[in-house]
C-alpha cells in the first residue's frame, strides 16, 4: 500500500445524500486508484443530531454501493476507534495544547449575552462574528474559572488581519481573507468537540494524506490549516467537490423530498446504474465515455476532470442509465428482479410472468413504474372512445366494432390460445376483409388493454390474459363501441 490514505467521513443523518455518495465514490476511486487506504469515519459529535440506526445504515449503504473502505467502525484498523463520539477524549488535550499556544482561548459568554451583542451587530446591518471578547481575559483568571467549573466553550483565536491561502486540487489555489474568519469553536460547553476541530484532530491522527469533501468546507479550510501550522503538523491534500444541486438554484435535500441513495435503490434503481450516473455527476472523462463499472472507474477516474461548476441532478439522465443497464441485464436475472414488482400488480392473477418479462425487459426505465405498466392486465382501465380512432393505422369506431365482432368470434372457436395461432387468425381475417394488419391488430389491442401503449401487442396480451378474460374484453369493446355508435347513429351496414 502507498501512504495515500482518503476517507469519507458521514454524519449519521439517517440519508445518504446523493453528494454524499459522491463524495464518498470520488474519495474511494481517488485511493484505489493509487493503491492507497479508504477509511469510514463517522462524525457523531452532534449529538443533537443523532438518529437511531443511521450508522448501521451507513455501513450497509457503503456497502450496497460496493464501496468497501479498508478501516472503519465495523472492520476496524489501527487507527481506531472510526467513531468520533468514541474519540471523544482524545481532543480536550489537544485544545488546551492550544490554548497554551494561545492559538485558542476559553471563551464564557452565555447564550444569551451573545445573541444580545449578535442582535446590535446585525441591527447595524453588519454580519456578526465573534468579537474576541474573552481573549482579553488573562490567562490566570480564565484558569480560575475554568477550574471553578463555569461553563466555557475553547475557541480558535484566528489572527484578524491578511490572508490565507491553500491549494486545492480542484480549485487550484483558493485564498480567504482572514477578517472574515470566525473564531469557531473548537470544543463545546459538554467537553465534546465540534465538527471545526475533530476533523482536524482525526484526520492528522488517521493520517489521512488526501481530503476529499464537499465545496461548503473550503472557505473553512484556511482555518484548519492553522490549527494543522499551531500543531506543527503537515496539512492534508484538499480536494473539494463542487455541490450537488436539484435545479439551477436549489440544492438537492431531503427537506424537499429529495431522494437519497437507499430511496432509488427501493424504487427499482440498479446499483451499478446509480453509481454510473452519480461519478459523471461532475466528473467527465476526457474521451466522453458513459459507461463505466465501478473497476473501470477506478482506472479511469481523474481529478482534472473534475468540474468547477456545480452540476444538475437529472433524472431523466438517470432513468435512462438505469433503462441501458437493465437491457443489458442477463434475462434471468430480470426476471428475478421484476417479479416483485409484477406481483405488486399482478399476484394470484395467473399471468406468465416469463412472458411478459421477455415483453417488459427492453421496456423498463425503473422497476417502480413496472406495476402501472402491467397493471391493465388484472383490471381493464377506463378509456376513451378516441382510442379507436388511430389515423396512422385507419381505424375508426366502426371499423373497430366490425373488427372486434369477428374477431371475438374467431377468438373463441381457437383450441390452441397462443400468440401463433391468435396471430395467424387474425392475420387471415385481416386478409379476407382486406384490411391492413393493423385495422384489425390496432382495435383487438385497444380493446383488451384499454392504452394506446403496451408491453407486446394485440396477440400477446390476448395470450398473458387467456381465453376467458380475452373474450370478456372483446365482448366489452363490442359493447362500448356500439353504444357509441347507436348514439352517434353510425350503422353497421351488415
Ligand atoms: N461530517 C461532514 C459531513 O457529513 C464531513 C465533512 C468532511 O468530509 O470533512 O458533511
Amino acid at each position: 500500500m502507498t501512504d495515500i490514505r482518503t476517507r469519507f467521513a458521514p454524519s449519521p443523518t439517517g440519508y445518504m445524500h446523493l453528494g454524499g455518495l459522491r463524495t464518498a465514490l470520488y474519495a474511494y476511486l481517488f485511493a484505489r486508484q493509487r493503491g492507497g487506504a479508504f477509511i469510514l469515519r463517522i462524525e457523531d459529535t452532534d449529538q443533537e443530531r443523532e438518529v437511531p440506526g443511521a450508522v448501521e445504515l451507513i455501513y450497509e449503504d457503503m456497502h450496497k454501493a460496493g464501496l468497501d473502505y479498508d478501516e472503519g467502525p465495523d472492520v476496524g484498523g489501527d487507527y481506531g476507534p472510526y467513531i468520533q463520539s468514541e474519540r471523544k477524549d482524545k481532543y480536550l488535550p489537544f485544545a488546551m495544547e492550544l490554548i497554551e499556544k494561545e492559538k485558542a482561548y476559553p471563551c464564557f459568554c452565555t447564550k444569551e449575552e451573545l445573541q444580545e451583542r449578535r442582535d446590535a451587530v446585525t441591527a447595524k446591518g453588519e454580519q456578526w462574528k465573534y468579537d474576541k471578547h474573552c481573549l482579553h481575559i488573562s490567562k490566570d483568571e480564565a484558569k480560575r474559572r475554568m477550574e471553578s467549573g463555569e461553563p466555557y466553550v475553547i475557541r480558535q483565536n484566528i489572527p484578524e488581519d491578511g490572508k490565507s491561502q491553500f491549494d486545492d486540487l480542484v480549485f487550484g489555489s483558493v485564498g480567504v481573507d482572514r477578517k472574515v474568519l470566525d473564531d469557531n469553536v473548537l470544543i463545546k460547553t459538554d467537553g465534546l468537540p465540534t465538527y471545526n476541530f475533530a476533523n482536524v484532530i482525526d484526520d492528522h491522527l488517521m493520517q489521512i494524506s488526501h481530503v476529499i469533501r464537499g465545496t461548503e468546507y473550503m472557505s473553512s479550510t484556511p482555518k484548519y490549516n492553522m490549527l494543522y501550522e499551531a500543531f506543527n503538523w503537515q496539512p492534508p491534500i484538499y480536494m473539494h467537490l463542487p455541490v450537488v444541486m436539484k435545479d439551477a438554484t436549489r440544492k438537492l435535500s431531503k427537506r424537499h423530498g429529495d431522494p437519497g441513495f437507499e430511496d432509488l435503490l427501493q424504487q427499482g434503481y440498479l446499483r451499478d446504474a446509480i453509481i454510473n450516473f452519480i461519478a459523471l455527476l461532475g466528473w467527465a472523462p476526457k474521451d466522453n465515455r458513459e459507461f463505466f463499472t465501478l473497476p473501470e472507474l477506478v482506472k479511469a477516474f481523474d481529478v482534472k476532470g473534475i468540474s468547477l461548476s456545480s452540476s444538475i441532478f437529472n433524472i431523466d439522465k438517470l432513468n435512462w442509465f438505469n433503462s441501458e443497464y437493465i437491457k443489458k441485464m442477463d434475462f434471468e436475472e430480470y426476471l428475478v428482479m421484476v417479479t416483485p414488482w409484477f406481483d405488486k400488480a399482478l399476484k394470484g392473477k395467473g399471468i406468465d410472468y416469463r412472458r411478459l418479462a421477455e415483453l417488459m425487459h427492453s421496456r423498463t426505465e425503473v422497476f417502480s413504474l413496472v406495476p402501472g405498466m402491467v397493471g391493465f392486465l388484472a383490471e381493464l382501465p377506463d378509456y376513451s372512445i378516441d382510442l379507436y380512432s388511430h389515423q396512422k393505422m385507419k381505424t375508426d369506431p366502426l371499423l373497430s366494432l366490425k373488427v372486434l365482432k369477428l374477431a371475438l368470434t374467431t377468438a373463441a372457436a381457437l383450441r390452441d390460445f397462443s400468440e401463433d395461432a391468435l396471430k395467424e387468425s387474425l392475420m387471415k381475417l385481416a386478409a379476407e376483409h382486406g384490411w391492413k394488419t393493423g385495422q384489425v391488430m390496432w382495435p383487438v389491442r385497444v380493446a383488451l388493454s384499454g392504452l394506446s401503449s403496451t408491453p407486446g401487442g394485440a396477440t400477446e396480451i390476448a395470450y398473458l390474459l387467456g381465453r376467458e378474460e380475452t373474450l370478456q374484453r372483446l365482448a366489452i369493446g363490442i359493447n362500448f363501441l356500439e353504444q357509441y355508435c347507436s348514439m352517434h347513429n353510425i350503422h353497421l351496414d351488415e
